[in-house]
């Protein structure tokens, strides 16, 4: 039976409810109070929800599989309060799929797992009626969040799942699949740790994994290769399928993700996912269309779906069940999967109010979790710039922050134009938006303006609201940033660049982030939009460790200095504004900041930092004295120190950061 050949039929009248199918704006529609659950599973019935308030009929289909075969039945919904749409199903359904139909608008919709489907079959088009309790790991209920102090003692280790395993000298069993972050104590064929090994041995503090919710572009049930990066949410609510070991048995996507979670945490390591609300892989085909047609999307005046996403579509989060449906989703992965913090992407497209609702409701299950996003959009939202969460709106969101698109092109050179370099390349110019990245993006008296925004001062009110880094998955990594804005240097002149580019970001007041692999030195032959790219350029070679030994060694000082060391990481305006002073080098492609004062818990007294990109080598003036060096011309360290200099000036190497303190 298939409600699409039944065109001449009226749909079934299941309740005598009276029911509208058309409210005067989106601000009328009902809300449903209370949980927004669609499937509520127990051993002796399952109830179905699904809130459809424009329907004037739903049906549920039970199938026995997640793909293909005939609904052995279905079912009229019937219609109650606010929306929303239920039916009660007597006896044990575990193990059944389940998709709903909505009629409205004189026709059936389609069918859809509904949005808040939890468990689903292959590729997501089936939602599955399981019980979760089923999916949790031995020991999960041991499972505790890494401590975590403050905000400023993060440090990002942004990572998409198969860049970092696929590589068969990883060592790793479980390649591309969640459970490759399972695999402790794995080596590279030349004895370097690599996997999770590798994450501990670094000292990061979160890994950050692109979208690992279902999404759309890859096909589950093919085995040959497929890579993307999963910016096109089909699931909200599930894993995706490719990650996992088994992607037609639903619990299996979910179990491997709780078990990847549990065995970051034992490592000491916080978990941040990377999440798109922001916009859906499909439109009218998706599942919100397919639930409430028009209301989960923003639409231009010549009624065209609003586009600043750049995909296709961009949600409407200002409206009240949008707004619940995110706040909701993220408690979901915090509270069933442990998650411990979010990526936004394209945060500008979504409004304030919902940004503030989400801090809101994480903060009521532990205010250690973290939020950051892009604070910008691909195009003009369909709302007012006052009310998008911008990063020149981020003063409006305590709590919340978003990346510094100034420090990465002060380092690295401008967007949009891979071949243009800027402080990294040698080019003058630079050096006051490198010092407004130094000092987390706030208020500073010497960082008056922000280099991309003449009329700002400042954006961000906490340094912990700014995420200081140079190169993510987006556009050219930094190697291949190198190669292009110098085309003439050497191997040895670039790692050197490296090295001071991660300086910069692991000595910023902001919450430093490192793209995987860069610690490698890792590139992507050129590559700048991978999003669909081959392993052969996506995968990190595991050899590099191997090769750029020394920058790995020399970025693990950075993140070991920095954690050593608050004067790294104050956390709080005022307290750099104390403490962070900026020395004059009266050069070009030259700063200089000393942090003085000993901030609390500060061992060093008046920690000078030079970064001097010259291809010679400087002389910075500093208060008369005797300074302990503890990294110079890409050497750092901590232990034993580089030496001491008495005197009134301390010397930078070319291309290169001088660290010292007295
Ligand atoms: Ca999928």
């Amino acid at each position: 039976m298939d409600e699409n050949v039944k065109k001449t039929r009226k749909p079934i009248e299941t309740s005598g409810h009276p029911r509208q199918t058309s409210y005067a704006s989106y601000d009328n529609y009902p809300v449903h109070e209370g949980n927004w659950e669609e499937m509520v599973y127990t051993p002796v019935a399952t109830r179905f929800s699904l809130w459809a308030p424009t329907a004037v009929a739903v049906n549920l289909r039970l199938y026995h599989s997640g793909h293909g075969g005939k609904a052995t039945r279905i079912l009229p919904m019937q219609s109650g309060e606010n929306g929303l749409w239920t039916l009660n199903i007597d006896g044990n359904l575990k193990g059944m799929y389940y998709t709903f139909n909505v009629h409205t608008g004189g026709k059936w919709l389609g069918e859809t797992p509904g949005v808040m489907a939890k468990a689903v079959g292959i590729n997501g088009n089936r939602a599955a009626v399981i019980d979760l309790r089923d999916t949790n790991p031995q020991g999960w209920d041991k499972d505790r969040r890494p401590p975590l102090h403050s905000f400023s003692d993060i440090i990002l280790y942004e990572m998409h799942h198969r860049d970092f395993s696929m590589d068969p000298q990883s060592g790793i069993s479980q390649r591309g699949k969640f459970l490759a972050l399972t695999e402790e104590d794995k080596r590279s064929p030349w004895g370097d740790k690599t996997g999770i090994g590798h994450l501990k041995e670094l000292g990061i503090t979160h890994v950050h994994l692109l979208p690992s919710f279902d999404f759309s572009s890859i096909n589950e049930s093919k085995a040959q290769f497929q890579y993307n990066w999963g910016y096109d949410p089909q699931n909200y609510n599930v894993p995706e399928g490719s990650y996992s070991t088994d992607p037609y048995t639903p619990e299996t996507r979910i179990r491997e993700f709780k078990q990847m979670v549990m065995t970051l945490h034992k490592a000491g390591i916080r978990v941040v996912m990377d999440v798109a609300y922001n916009h859906t892989a499909q439109t009218l085909e998706g599942n919100f269309e397919r639930t409430v047609p028009g209301y989960f999307y923003r639409k231009a005046p010549d009624g065209t779906w609003a586009n600043a996403s750049g995909c296709g579509n961009e949600t409407a989060s200002e409206r009240a069940m949008v707004r619940r449906y995110i706040v909701q989703s993220v408690c979901y992965w915090v509270q069933e999967y442990h998650v411990d913090g979010f990526r936004f992407d394209q945060m500008g497209i979504h409004d304030i109010g919902t940004m503030l609702a989400v801090r809101h409701a994480l903060d009521r299950i532990d205010p250690t979790l973290y939020i950051y996003g892009e604070g910008w959009a691909a195009g003009t939202p369909r709302l007012p710039a006052d009310k998008l969460a911008t990063k020149n709106n981020i003063r409006h969101m305590p709590g919340i922050a978003a990346f510094s698109d100034e420090l990465r092109d002060s380092l690295r050179g401008p967007f949009g134009n891979d071949s243009c370099g800027a402080f990294l390349a040698g080019m003058p110019g630079h050096e006051a938006g490198l010092r407004f990245g130094i000092a987390g993006g706030i208020s500073h008296p010497q960082t008056s303006v922000v280099p991309t925004q003449p009329e700002l001062s400042s954006w961000a009110a906490q340094p912990t609201q700014f995420i200081s880094y140079v190169s993510c998955h987006d556009d050219l990594c930094l190697a291949d940033r190198l190669k292009t804005t110098l085309p003439a240097s050497t191997p040895s002149e670039r790692a050197a660049l490296q090295k001071l580019a991660e300086t910069a970001v692991l000595t910023s007041q902001g919450v430093p982030l490192i793209f995987a692999g860069d610690e490698l030195m890792r590139d992507k032959q050129g590559v700048a939009n991978s999003y669909r790219s081959p392993d052969s350029i996506n995968a990190i070679p595991w050899k590099l460790k191997r090769e750029h030994n020394d920058i790995f060694r020399y970025i693990q000082g950075l993140i070991a200095m920095r954690k050593a060391h608050p004067a790294f990481r104050m956390g709080d305006a005022g307290l750099v504004r104390k403490h962070l002073q900026f020395i004059p080098t009266g050069l070009d492609n030259a700063v200089a900041f000393r942090l003085w004062g000993k901030p609390a818990g500060e061992e060093w007294e008046n920690i000078i930092v030079i970064l001097n990109a010259n291809r010679f080598p400087i002389q910075i003036p500093v208060s008369q004295g005797t300074y302990h060096i503890v990294c110079s011309n890409g050497c750092i360290d901590l232990e034993n120190g580089l030496g001491s200099i008495s005197g009134s000036h301390l010397p930078a190497a070319p291309q290169s950061a001088m660290i010292a303190h007295q």
